[in-house]
């Protein structure tokens, strides 16, 4: 059990035993710092954050818990502990007002809440929620967590043309799963990556659309794994997502950096990823498009390899790419296309992300993509579950059509 109260230990079990709102966090995906209980009606809830394998690059995003004994009158939470460091500049953190959380009353369902005062001094969200029953969970987004992965993994074990390599281990000794969808050879070639950053919850949420519509049954699942191999890394950091992490794995190295180091024993998720690619590539296959997705706050957009730009063929590529993401899908940019450097930090070890690091071994061309959680203006609201799976089902057209 992990109650969190740091508080006085006598104050502590006087709330325990009392008849009040208790907090929880204390499941998978679950995530909260220490917790101040003002009145039964106003909480003071950090955010726990994670900081990488050197105590830097602080990052303040998820948080995920459950009330239970909640009264029925308003009740307030002030989300506190937000500010943070970015590849190693300081900033007040991600948690804004542009960032709604979100509540559900039966861990299934989630809507955002709208009653929200931001102070950007302290830095504080605070939070107003008049119960509509005793028992809520609030969270940054819609969690996806590794019992849901199982449960679309046991749907598709049923569908054809659906094939699974356990291609290694992570730190707590949870599978690393690469899916193949549509094998076969002399076809063009899709790889994907999702979860690099445990909190990025709704870029899951993507996976599943276009798991699910390249595993259907209708005429555009058959045409779509006919014509293409799709292969992914649906779950790159397992037990980051298990503990209600948000960027860093178990030793804290971040997933996205560190693709130019090899470091197997603090970072086996990287070592098996890039071996796996590395055995297609020397079989003869071809990657033709790669792409890692990931959300942020209020940011969406696409990001090339690294000298993009100075390869003709790989720019028309990626021009084609972004022009079919914003006529076709609910992809909305907040800037124009662009290309990586070659690190994120320039002269230091262990800063290239997955693109930057393809790109210097094995000439991919790799993307990256950011979608917001804040309002997104082509949806007309946050993104919701199900607009993510409806995306996910725009972008295998996306990818399809960019590499025809
Ligand atoms: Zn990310």
């Amino acid at each position: 059990m992990r109650f969190l109260w740091k508080l006085a230990p006598a104050f502590a079990a006087a709330a325990l035993v009392s008849s009040g709102a208790v907090l929880h966090s204390d499941f998978e995906g679950g995530s909260t710092g220490r917790i101040d209980k003002v009145s039964d009606r106003h909480f003071h809830v950090g955010v726990e954050g994670e900081t990488d394998q050197d105590g830097r690059n602080r990052q303040a995003t998820w948080y995920y818990f459950r009330v239970d004994d909640a009264p029925r009158e308003e009740m307030i939470f002030d989300m506190i502990d937000l500010p943070g460091e970015y590849n190693y500049r300081k900033n007040s953190g991600a948690i804004t007002q542009e960032t709604p959380p979100v509540i559900s009353y039966d861990g299934k369902t989630w809507t955002h809440i709208t009653d929200l005062e931001y102070d950007r001094t302290e830095p504080k969200l605070r939070i107003r929620i008049k119960p509509a029953s005793s028992r809520f969970w609030v969270a940054h987004t819609p969690p996806y967590t590794n019992s849901d992965l199982a449960a679309l993994r046991t749907d598709l074990k049923r569908r054809p043309d659906f094939e699974e390599q356990v291609i290694g281990k992570t730190v707590e000794s949870r599978d690393i799963y690469l899916w193949t969808i549509g094998g076969g050879s002399g076809k063009k070639t899709v790889w994907l990556m999702f979860r690099q950053h445990s909190w990025e919850s709704g870029s899951s949420w993507v996976a599943e659309g276009l798991i699910r519509t390249l595993t259907g049954a209708d005429e555009r699942g058959r045409r779509l794994r006919d014509r293409y191999v799709w292969k992914m890394y649906p779950m790159c950091d397992p037990d980051g997502v298990a503990r209600g992490g948000v960027r860093f794995n178990r030793h804290g190295y971040d997933l996205n950096r560190n693709w130019d180091v090899i470091k197997p024993d603090v970072m086996p998720e990287i070592t098996a990823q890039r071996k796996a690619i590395a055995e297609w590539i020397a079989a003869g296959n071809s990657i033709d498009l790669f792409m890692s997705l990931h959300n942020t706050e209020t940011a969406e957009y696409l990001e090339g390899p690294p000298s993009g730009k100075a390869t003709p063929e790989i720019a028309r590529l990626a021009e084609k790419y972004f022009e079919t993401l914003k006529t076709r899908t609910t992809f909305h940019p907040s800037r124009p296309l662009f290309y990586a450097d070659e690190s994120t930090t320039p002269g230091k070890p262990g800063r290239m992300t997955v693109i930057q690091g393809l790109w210097r071994d094995f000439q991919i061309p790799a993307f990256l993509m950011e979608q917001r959680v804040a309002y997104n203006e082509k949806l007309g609201r946050p993104p919701t579950i199900e607009d993510r799976l409806r995306f996910g089902q725009q972008l295998a057209e996306a990818l399809a059509a960019a590499i025809d």
